[in-house]
């Protein structure tokens, strides 16, 4: 029998379904079968338009089904820097559309996944006074954006939060928390059917001329296509390829904690991520074990000795968990933007694409496919939005590499020294 992919595989279940056989014609054909894909499957099929779905392995094969189950209620990049290229009113428009992303995500989590286990509470954690500094920054612009939710909170009030002596403040988002991202999914799967949608999977895109999209066994003639391959696009279309780089980023989950146990290192059960670049998230899942994810890698290579460095970084900051049976262990890739704002526009004028969710896709692709459906229905409002948002192709053509991994040892060691 083949082991799941991940403890989410392991703990979610769902049909399997038919690869494309033959040629059909729809409104709307989707590339990709994650959070991006499935969502605008899903808003297109409620919207009344025929809609095909093609997916390279299974829905939530790739970062969808691997991550961390964070739910984040913000886009990952700086306010400064999404007001730099968008403007005042631009921003306004995104921080709320980021606000509606979570409300949207509790409503499609409500109706077609309610054993998805979301959960609320958050805590982004600092380990030292330059990040506590930048994390203040950032809880002042959401408070002055009009978001009263988030506080700073340092010593001894931070141990009620968490049983950690590796921290000394922290930022508590009471709107972020935690989902299983494949519960989720799949249940975002059974609405997109429910609502006319058809999902193909084991049906890799292998050529897409204007609209008409092929597969080994058979084609699809759409009126619109929408790319949502992300990081594991490959190079599909060379123009997106450009724009996003696959990091890869490691998830490893624990044996069952004692419940003693684990109500002392999360007294307030919520998720946590660090504010280092190369970050570690941790969360505890339903049946009290520790999913603890940390990357980012530039290399496409799998680290040697991963287990026992996921069981050093979960040591360092939960030491009596030294010893702790690792039962899970995997990794993923994330398809991160120069600027950690999501890609999404078109690339011809009814061909659309999302990618480049940088770390908070989770919550953000549902907001790409609803905007996607409503561009192809008539409203590009939003869509016009985030085309006004200059994407660079990341320096270095094929070398882009080995460049980044050398950027990337800079930032590691800059966060080691907490500098
Ligand atoms: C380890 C890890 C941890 C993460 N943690 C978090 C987190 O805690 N919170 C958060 O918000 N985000 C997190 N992320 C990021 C988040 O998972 C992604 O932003 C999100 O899942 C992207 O969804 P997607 O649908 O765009 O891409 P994916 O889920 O990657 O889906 C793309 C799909 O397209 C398919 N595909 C590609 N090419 C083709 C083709 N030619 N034909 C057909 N199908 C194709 C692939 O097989 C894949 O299933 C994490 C990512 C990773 C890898």
């Amino acid at each position: 029998m083949t082991p799941p992919l991940t403890w989410y595989h392991a703990t979610a279940s769902a049909p399997e379904r038919d690869r494309l056989i033959g040629d059909r014609s729809c409104d709307v054909c989707v590339i990709g079968g994650g959070l991006a894909g499935v969502s605008t499957a899903l808003h297109c099929a409620e919207r009344g338009l025929d809609t095909v779905l093609l997916e390279a392995e299974t829905i939530g094969y790739g970062a969808s089904g691997r991550n961390g189950g964070q739910v984040l209620q913000s886009l990952s990049a700086d306010v400064s820097v999404v007001e730099r290229q968008v403007g005042r009113d631009g921003t306004r428009m995104f921080f709320d559309m980021a606000r509606e992303a979570v409300e949207d995500l509790k409503d499609r989590a409500a109706r077609h996944a309610p054993d998805a286990d979301l959960r609320f509470g958050y805590l982004h954690a600092t380990l030292n006074e330059r990040q506590f500094d930048g994390m203040r920054g950032v809880c002042e612009a959401w408070q002055a954006w009009g978001y009263a939710g988030p506080k700073m909170i340092r010593g001894a009030e931070l141990r009620e939060w968490i049983g950690s002596d590796r921290f000394m403040g922290a930022m508590v988002d009471p709107e972020s928390g935690q989902i299983h991202p494949l519960r989720y999914l799949y249940g975002l799967a059974r609405g997109a059917e429910a609502a006319g949608a058809t999902l193909f999977e084991h049906s890799a895109v292998l050529d897409v001329d204007g609209t008409v999209v092929r597969t080994a066994g058979g084609a699809v003639t759409a009126r619109t296509v929408v790319y949502c391959g992300n990081a594991y696009l490959g190079g599909l279309v060379a123009k997106l390829r450009a724009k996003v780089m696959p990091v890869a980023s490691f998830v490893a989950v624990t044996e069952p904690l004692a419940e003693e146990l684990a109500a002392k290192l999360f007294p307030q059960d919520v998720a946590v991520a660090d504010c280092n670049v190369a970050l570690d998230y941790f969360r505890l899942t339903e049946d009290r074990r520790l999913l603890f994810g940390s990357g980012a890698s530039y290399s496409a290579i799998t680290p040697p000795g991963l287990e026992g460095t996921m069981r050093r970084k979960i040591a360092r900051v939960f030491p009596d968990l030294s010893d702790v049976r690792i039962d899970h262990l995997w990794g993923g890739l994330i398809g991160i933007t120069i600027n950690r704002i999501p890609d999404i526009g078109r690339t011809a004028p009814n061909v659309f694409h999302a990618q480049g969710f940088s770390g908070q896709g989770v919550v953000l692709t549902g907001l790409a496919g609803k905007i996607i459906a409503e561009a192809i229905t008539g409203d590009d409002s939003r869509l016009k939005l985030f085309e006004k948002v200059r994407h660079l192709p990341f320096p270095g053509g094929p070398l882009r590499m080995p460049a980044l991994v050398a950027g990337m040892a800079w930032v590691k060691a800059r966060d080691w020294l907490g500098i």
